[in-house]
């Protein structure tokens, strides 16, 4: 009896060490995985913005574009927004090592229907889609408030430039702003492929991405919205994320005002 128990405690054991061992395996091949995906992803972020200001700053030397204004305008534009494009990439893997305490906030006041309405109009350049549609539904309260605008607008461009990337064909973004007691609401909806109930709560996770093959056609490094949740929470606000799969997602976003 005492050697059947010995054997049989032996054979957990070594059970036991090599499911360790298995699921010790696929945790590192999982950390290998998000490390090559994370690699490819960043070189091909930097690659498409440095390949267009190639072309763009070659063509300036072009003469039809020298004489022409208004390409020249067009060209200037195009290198302000792939510089900004690259500058926010940068700014979103750095910060991806901070937590909200740690960001520095460089707040200036702003007054609400004429800083969303702004930013909007920026990223409607930026798109330049002929398929979007923006409903702005933003109350002219003349709400002073106080935010990092470079960290916040970025935060809000994540998750516009996310209805895009994730939109279906014919893309109606709906955006609102409201002033609710003492908090300022702002709610983007998108009427996009949505996402699985069982990822919601993963979706603010750092390297985060749906795994599905028809999603991910489309490159992302799975930081956007971990950068967006840090900057909303180091403005004392919180975010919230309601989403159906097929129908679209609805992110809401309060933030105190005084
Ligand atoms: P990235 O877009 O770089 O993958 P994000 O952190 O911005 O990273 O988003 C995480 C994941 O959440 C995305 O990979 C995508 O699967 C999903 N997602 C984000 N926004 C939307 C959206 N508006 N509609 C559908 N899926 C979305």
């Amino acid at each position: 009896a005492i050697l059947l128990t010995g054997s049989v405690l032996l054979l957990l054991f070594v059970v036991g060490l090599f499911y360790y061992s298995i699921k010790n395996l696929i945790k590192q091949k999982k950390v290998a995985d998000i490390k090559t995906d994370f690699i490819n992803n960043i070189t091909h972020e930097l690659k498409t913005p440095l390949a267009t200001l190639g072309i763009a700053s070659k063509s300036l030397h072009k003469r039809e574009i020298q004489e022409s204004p208004e390409a020249f305008k067009n060209t200037l534009g195009i290198l302000d927004r792939q510089n900004t494009r690259l500058q926010k990439l940068i700014d979103q893997v750095m910060t991806n090592s901070l937590g909200s305490e740690d960001l520095v906030l460089h707040k200036e006041q702003v007054i609400d229907d004429a800083y969303f309405n702004n930013l909007l109009d920026d990223f409607s350049l930026s798109v330049q889609s002929k398929n979007l549609t923006i409903d702005r539904h933003i109350e002219s309260e003349e709400v002073v408030l106080r935010l990092d605008t470079f960290l916040f607008t970025t935060a809000l461009f994540n998750i516009l430039e996310n209805a895009v990337k994730y939109g279906k064909e014919s893309l109606v973004l709906t955006f609102t702003t409201r002033l609710r007691n003492n908090h300022y609401e702002i709610v983007i909806a998108d009427n996009g492929i949505g996402i699985n109930e069982k990822h919601l709560k993963y979706v603010f996770d750092k390297f985060f991405r749906v795994e599905s093959g028809d999603v991910h056609n489309v490159k992302g490094l799975g930081l956007g919205l971990y950068y967006t949740k840090q900057v909303v929470d180091a403005h004392k606000g919180s975010i919230e994320l309601e989403s159906e799969l097929g129908k679209g997602s609805k992110f809401s976003i309060t933030i105190p005002v005084n």
